[in-house]
C-alpha cells in the first residue's frame, strides 16, 4: 500500500450530513437554522455540507441562505425526465442552489438495487446540470472479514469514476464508507481508515496522476464528535459523510470543529 500523501493544502475539507429519511420538514429548518447559528463555531476551510430529503430542499435552501452551508441531495435520478414515476432529476435538485448530489449510498445499492451501470447515468445526470458528485464506496462485513476490502472499493472506483473525463474528476468527492460501520456504532480505526484512503487514492491516480492528489475522501461510518479528531488527523482523510449525528446540530458542528 502507498505512503500516506501529505496533507494537501488545496484540498477541500468537506464535513456533509446526510439526513436519510429523517426529520419533517418543519424539524429540517429548525435544524437547518440551528446549523446557521453555529457556522461561526465551524472553521472557515471547513465547508459543511447538509443533505435533506428531496421534500425539502426549498425550505432548508431558504433556512441556509446567506450562510456557507453547502446543499446537497442524497440522490438523482439517473434519467434526464419523462415516465419515471417518483424520481427526481438532477434538474430539479439545481434550481434549489444544491452543489452536491451523494450518489452510490450502500443504502440504495443495497435496497434498490443500484449498479455500477445505474450509477454512470447518474454521474453523467450530475455533472449535465452543473452538480457535484459525492460518490460512495465501501465494503461489506464479509468482505473486510476475508480481505476483500480492496478489491471491492478498487472495482467500485473502475466501474464508475474511471468514466470520468480529467475535467469531471477535478469535481469529485469520494466518501469511504464500511458498511459495516454505518449506523452500528462500529467505526473503522483511523489506522484502517487511512490504509484504505491512501489506496483509493492510489487507485484514482493509477487513472488521473496528479489530479488524484487533490480529490476529497471522506470517511462515513458512526463518526461523532468524540471520534472525528482521531480520524481526521490522518493524511488521507480529508472530513466526513456523516450520518446519524448530522441529525444533532451541536454534534455535527462538534465533527467539523475536529480538523
Ligand atoms: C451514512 O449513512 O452515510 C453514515 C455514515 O451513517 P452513520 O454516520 O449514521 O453511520
Amino acid at each position: 500500500m502507498g505512503q500516506p500523501s501529505k496533507k494537501f493544502k488545496m484540498r477541500n475539507k468537506i464535513v456533509a450530513g446526510n439526513w436519510k429519511m429523517n426529520t419533517t420538514p418543519a424539524e429540517g429548518v429548525e435544524l437547518a437554522i440551528a446549523l446557521k447559528a453555529l457556522m461561526t463555531e465551524v472553521p472557515s476551510d471547513v465547508e459543511l455540507v447538509i443533505a435533506p430529503p428531496f421534500t425539502h430542499l426549498d425550505a432548508v435552501s431558504k433556512a441556509i441562505a446567506g450562510s456557507a452551508i453547502a446543499l446537497s441531495s442524497q440522490d438523482c435520478a439517473a434519467e434526464t425526465a419523462g415516465a419515471y414515476t417518483g424520481e427526481i432529476a438532477a434538474s430539479m435538485i439545481t434550481p434549489f442552489g444544491a452543489k452536491y448530489v451523494i450518489l452510490g449510498h450502500s443504502e440504495r445499492r443495497e435496497y434498490y438495487g443500484e449498479t455500477s451501470a445505474t450509477l454512470n447515468n447518474k454521474m453523467a445526470q450530475v455533472y449535465a446540470n452543473g452538480l457535484i458528485p459525492i460518490y460512495c464506496i465501501g465494503e461489506k462485513l464479509d468482505e473486510r472479514e476475508s480481505g476483500k476490502h480492496f478489491d471491492i472499493v478498487k472495482a467500485q472506483i473502475e466501474e464508475v469514476v474511471y468514466n470520468l473525463t480529467p475535467e469531471q474528476f477535478d469535481a469529485v468527492v469520494i466518501a469511504y464508507e464500511p458498511v459495516w460501520a454505518i449506523g452500528t456504532g462500529k467505526t473503522a480505526s483511523a489506522d484502517q481508515a487511512q490504509e484504505i484512503h491512501a489506496y483509493i487514492r492510489e487507485v484514482l491516480a493509477a487513472k488521473f496522476g496528479d489530479k488524484a492528489a487533490k480529490t476529497p475522501i471522506l470517511y462515513g461510518g458512526s463518526c461523532k464528535p468524540s471520534n472525528a479528531q482521531e480520524i481526521f488527523s490522518k493524511a488521507d482523510v480529508d472530513g466526513g459523510l456523516i450520518g446519524g449525528a448530522a441529525l444533532v446540530a451541536a454534534d455535527f458542528v462538534g465533527i467539523a470543529k475536529s480538523f
